[in-house]
């Protein structure tokens, strides 16, 4: 049995969150050594899982908490350091053989690009930095070697449904959505926070969570799946699947679906990114088939849902539209959560914010940096 999962160490960005809590525990089950992991804000967190899983150094992003950390680690040998360049350090750091990319958001897109240009095994769970500057962590990944695994549950689906076959084979990439809290709910003016946290299958962070109410976080994958499989936006495909139970498809050209089918728990994509290309034992079982009342499938609801029409025209337009939708997402979504803004006012932030974008073509990592930023500074006002 292959055992070289187990002699790659594991770089964990965003260990205190859904998906590096999921991580940590797939990590224990296969034996896989944790060298790094780290946090945002959450330091105690941090410091246990540190000493719990035997890293050598632990990152918290914000500076002011480094005191707080070291505090928290002392006496245990972990090495403690802070700040977002610690976090670009862990990624390339010799002893990594393989990084996990579980921080939300556009804050992760240097410490993926640090690790991919190092060359890791890179799992990709933190989408945005590929919807940013895909194109540009695609060639970086090419350059130097640095494998790209899927983590997203759909994307991990088509890569397994895809694995040895060509674009040229494909008919088209079916991207399922499970519809999210709101898919039968006609007026979405009223629709509130705690409503729109509670998803039907999935348990989440926040701020995917409510991307997935919006359906932004399926336009997000479009864009995620362009880049990773290298199939223009027209081919990629969203359909409603509220079951949550096939995770994606890819048609061929012949006429032929290939599917991916298991329980909604991201510890199975997980342990294949880590494992691959081998299927190892896991922790999740399968779905009980004859259990299992209906597979239902429904086109989305685009009327009710903009944020696909604005992911298809963000695709269709590149340059920068898809960072600066991105990045008015992410303040849309934070002044919702935050309670300063209705549900509804995410897509009329995204939509004015996409209307508004520059017009260059083959835009620069720094001109991708500055748009977002201009869109953060723009919307923080
Ligand atoms: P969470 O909010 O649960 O966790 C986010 C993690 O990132 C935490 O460790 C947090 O630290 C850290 N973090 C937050 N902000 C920053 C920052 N500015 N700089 C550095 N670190 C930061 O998110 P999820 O685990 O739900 O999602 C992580 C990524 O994976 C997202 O991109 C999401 O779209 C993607 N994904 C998630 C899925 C899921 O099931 N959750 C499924 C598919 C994809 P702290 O705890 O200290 O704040
Ligand atoms: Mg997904």
């Amino acid at each position: 049995m292959s055992q070289d999962h187990r002699s790659r160490a594991l770089c964990l960005l965003g260990a205190t969150g859904s998906i590096g809590v999921s991580t940590l525990s797939v990590a224990a089950h296969l034996g896989i050594p944790v060298f790094a992991v780290s946090a945002h804000s959450k330091v105690d967190l941090l410091a246990t899982q540190a000493r719990a899983c035997g890293a050598k150094v632990a990152v918290i992003c914000d500076p002011a908490r480094y005191d707080e950390l070291k505090r928290a680690l002392a006496g245990s040998g972990i090495r403690a350091a802070a700040g977002p360049a610690a976090l670009e350090e862990i990624a390339a750091a010799p002893e990594v053989g393989a990084v996990m990319t579980a921080i939300v958001g556009a804050a992760g897109l240097p410490a993926t690009l640090a690790a991919v240009r190092a060359g890791k095994r890179l799992c990709i769970a933190n989408k945005e930095p590929l919807v940013m500057a895909g194109d540009l962590i695609m060639a970086e990944a090419k350059a130097s070697g640095a494998a790209i695994l899927p983590v997203d549950s759909e994307h991990s689906a088509i890569f397994q449904c895809l694995e040895n076959h060509g674009a040229d084979e494909v008919r088209e990439l079916v991207l399922t959505a499970s519809g999210g809290p709101f898919r039968t709910v006609a007026d979405l003016s009223q629709v509130t926070r705690e409503q729109a946290l509670k998803h039907p299958t999935w348990t989440m962070g926040p701020k995917i969570t409510i991307d997935s109410a919006t359906l932004m976080n399926k336009s997000l994958e479009v864009i995620e799946a362009r880049w990773l499989f290298g199939i223009e936006p027209e081919r990629i495909r969203v359909i409603i699947h509220p079951q949550s139970v096939v995770h994606s498809m890819v048609s061929y050209r012949d006429g032929s679906v290939m599917a991916q089918l298991g329980l909604p728990d991201m510890r199975v994509p997980i342990q294949y990114a880590l494992t691959w290309p081998r299927h190892e034992g896991g922790e999740v079982g399968i779905p009980d088939f004859a259990k299992l009342v209906a597979l239902t499938f429904e086109e989305p609801d685009t009327a009710r849902f903009p944020s696909l029409t604005m992911a298809y025209h963000a695709a269709r337009v590149g340059g920068l539209a898809p960072a600066v939708m991105n990045a008015a997402n992410e303040m849309a979504v934070a002044a919702f959560l935050a309670g300063r803004s209705r549900f509804i006012d995410i897509f009329r932030t995204v939509e004015d914010a996409l209307s508004r974008t520059p017009a260059l073509r083959s835009p620069s990592l720094s001109d991708i940096i500055a748009a977002d930023a201009d869109v953060r500074a723009r919307l923080a006002n």
